[in-house]
């Protein structure tokens, strides 16, 4: 899976960063989200899923690869 992050739709709650701080960090100039793994390891696939369903400005959207 791809994580696609929107900054112009974050609002910096930071919730997806207390979800999974491995993946998600917030900008030191203005708090919007970084990604520090757009493209994690299926092993966190149900964590990731959780911290973009928190995010409450829908700034996060996932990419699923296409079968096969
Ligand atoms: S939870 Fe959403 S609004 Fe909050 S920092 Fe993460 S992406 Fe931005």
């Amino acid at each position: 899976m791809r994580i696609v992050a929107d900054t112009g739709r974050c609002i910096g709650a930071g919730m997806c960063v207390l979800a999974l701080g491995e993946v998600f960090d917030q900008s030191e100039d203005d708090g919007t989200v970084v990604l520090l793994d757009p493209e994690p390891p299926a092993s966190k696939a149900a964590e990731v899923r959780r911290a973009v369903q928190l995010c409450p400005s829908g700034a996060l959207s996932l990419v699923e690869p296409p079968p096969g």
